[in-house]
């Protein structure tokens, strides 16, 4: 067997401009980043409330390093486990308002562990259709049966829990903030239906932590949630500036987890400086509003912007989708925008479906809005952008 297919596989990738690389950043992950040497205004990272950089989560990381070490040396069960990770845990089950929290490498390995652990073939699992591929793998490889609903449809997701009767177990699980569309999950809707037929819910808070909800807290608490979702997905990659994910529940759920989610038991534990990054970043959503505050500001300030221009593009959350259609047409307005120093990659299939290809803009606390004006100004002058005719 030669390894020929490869090149096959990958030559029709780059027909089709679907072929990916990646690109190196060579500083901190700032609103502007250096890229061959070169200043790039970036509106490309999760980071949201620019904590990935921060002084005290820098310094917080420093020092477990200088404390506990690099590495951790073995898995979470065997002696992995340092008093960071027990804290860290004991944290984020305090700002998700749950009995326990665990944590996963990644929000990944958090989705795939909790859906593959809880369901398997006698259940059914049901997702909308434009969850994240951590929870589309997740529910693939758990051997449930697996449904979706077109997004946000509660009516056909209350017509397949109608039909899911017979199954042992059923689960309902959705993303609270879409990752590529930046809209919201109507939760509320959501939870009442999955009550009404005795389905278990998972909600993927990812994108919310630490953005959406009166303390930071998420969807769930921004809709008055909290103590009705019994599975709670988060990811210490995004607003808290960090890695990892976990899951946040009852201490049942997290001690079945604990024992029988292979994603947690045979990985080695995340490293101390990872831990203590999270924790400082989680006590700063906790303390310091104000870098909520000032993530909102510039979200309605580009909201108010682009009122102005056609296409129409809104968002309710840090994430604007501006869909460019094809592969070729993401690219080549990504390019655009690269030669006028301006970092959006374009997000092509499998990432979202065929024909909606994007730039998927997300702010940071700490753009500044000289920053947003550039980015409208740079649209509009690529023609992407067209400023509405004076009636
Ligand atoms: N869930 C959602 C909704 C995501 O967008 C992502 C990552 N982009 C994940 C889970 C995975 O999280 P992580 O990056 O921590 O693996």
């Amino acid at each position: 067997m030669t390894m020929e297919f490869i090149s096959g596989i990958l030559d029709e990738l780059k027909d089709r401009s679907l072929l990916r690389d990646y690109i190196t950043i060579e500083s901190a992950q700032e609103p502007t980043v250096q890229i061959n040497e070169k200043p790039y205004l970036s509106f490309c990272s999760n980071n949201y409330l620019g904590l990935a950089n921060h002084p005290i989560v820098k310094q917080a990381a420093i020092e477990a390093i200088r404390q506990y070490g690099c590495g951790t040396g073995a898995s979470r069960l065997v002696s992995g486990t340092m008093s960071l990770h027990t804290e860290l845990e004991k944290n984020i089950a305090q700002l998700k308002k749950t009995e326990a929290a665990l944590l996963f490498p990644t929000g990944y390995m958090a989705n795939l562990g909790a859906i593959c652990t809880l369901v398997s073939k006698e259940d059914i699992v049901i997702g909308d259709k434009l969850n994240h591929a951590s929870i589309i793998d997740g529910c693939l490889y758990s051997g449930a049966t697996f449904r979706v609903y077109p997004h946000k449809d509660i009516n056909k997701l209350e017509s397949l829990l109608q039909r899911s009767s017979s199954y042992r177990r059923k689960l309902v699980v959705t993303d609270s903030v879409f990752s590529m569309d930046g809209d919201t999950a109507p939760l509320v809707e959501i939870a009442s239906v999955a009550k009404k037929y005795d389905a278990l819910l998972m909600v993927d808070d990812a994108h919310a932590t630490g953005v959406f909800g009166e303390n930071g807290r998420g969807l769930i608490e921004h809709y008055g949630l909290e103590g009705q979702v019994e599975i709670i997905m988060g990811s210490l990659s995004k607003a808290v500036g960090s890695v990892g994910g976990f899951i946040a529940g009852s201490q049942q759920l997290i001690d079945f987890l604990k024992n029988k989610a292979r994603h947690f038991i045979y990985t080695t534990a995340l490293p101390p400086a990872v831990c203590a990054a999270s924790l400082a970043g989680l006590g700063l959503i906790r303390k310091d509003l104000s870098l909520m505050n000032n993530l909102w500001e510039n979200i309605r300030y580009l909201n108010a912007r682009l009122s102005h221009f056609t296409p129409a593009i809104t968002s309710e959350s840090p994430i604007f989708p501006f869909v460019a259609g094809s592969a070729k047409d993401a690219l080549s307005l990504s390019l655009k925008l690269f030669k006028n120093g301006i970092l959006i990659p374009a997000i092509r299939p499998p990432t979202v479906p065929e024909g909606t290809c994007r730039l998927r803009v997300s702010l940071m606390a700490n753009h500044e809005k000289h920053h947003l004006d550039r980015l409208i100004e740079v649209l509009c002058n690529i023609g992407f952008l067209n400023e509405h005719s004076p009636r």
